[in-house]
């Protein structure tokens, strides 16, 4: 069993530069699970489904094959033997990934992915039921969040760097829309685990973040109960 780390959160809270640079200073995988959904979002809008079409999403489940691997160092995400890496993060893939991850049999495949790695690596593992549902027993716990303002003005920063125009309000709604489906739906719902820390990212920038989430795994820390490992 690797040392595992969770982080959850909703959508622009800032999980995965943290997890990122977490792994990176800790020595361990960084192991982003959106990355996967939106794999899975894309095979299922390549193939012309319809987020409310959910008898053909079960239907193609078994057709994506989805994997990663690692180069330099950068998590690839590869869909059936194609390196998918640099087409997922679009608003239309995202907004697929939420729709389609509430299916039971999307979210079974990608969470034996995600098992399986966090088995035999030590991983810091971004995403929404990590704590709560894939890692149960995982070393360190985070619920990461931030007020739907700053991480849609966050968001837009990142679209506005790739040179992408986009409306502030306009991601703040789908960033809305998208919490609601995390929190709400029946399979693995995006919540905090009693055991997990709280950190909101709101007023603190990336290095505060960072040094919080350093302490909490160099302690070995969960939070709520406050309980430590040996
Ligand atoms: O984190 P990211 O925005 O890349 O995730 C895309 C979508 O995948 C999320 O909106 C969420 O609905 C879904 N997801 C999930 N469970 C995870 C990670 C992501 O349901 N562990």
């Amino acid at each position: 069993m690797g040392r595992n780390i969770a982080i959850d959160g909703p959508a622009g809270a800032g999980k995965s530069t943290i997890a990122k640079n977490l792994a990176k200073k800790l020595g361990y995988i960084y192991v982003d699970t959106g990355a996967m959904y939106r794999a899975m979002a894309l095979f299922f809008l390549r193939r012309g489904i319809r987020a409310e079409e959910s008898d053909r999403i079960e239907e193609a489940v078994a057709d994506a094959d989805v994997s990663i691997v690692y180069e330099n160092g950068e998590q690839q995400v590869i869909l059936n033997g194609e390196n998918v890496n640099g087409l997922i993060r679009t608003e239309e893939v995202g907004n697929m990934a939420s729709a389609s991850s509430v299916n039971p049999k999307v979210r079974e495949k990608m969470t034996e992915l995600q098992r399986r790695l966090a088995k035999t690596s030590d991983v810091v593992m971004d995403g929404r039921d990590i704590g709560t549902f894939v890692l149960p027993d995982a070393d360190v716990k985070v619920y990461l969040t931030a007020s739907v303002e700053e991480r849609a003005r966050r968001r837009a920063l990142e679209y506005e760097k790739k040179g992408i125009e986009v409306s502030v309000e306009q991601i703040a709604k789908d960033i809305s829309e998208r919490d609601y489906r995390d929190m709400h739906r029946e399979h693995a719902p995006l919540r905090r685990a009693e055991d997990a820390v709280l950190v909101d990212t709101s007023d603190m920038t990336i290095a505060q973040v960072e040094a919080r989430l350093m302490e909490l795994c160099e302690n070995g820390k969960k939070g709520g109960k406050g309980d430590f490992f040996a």
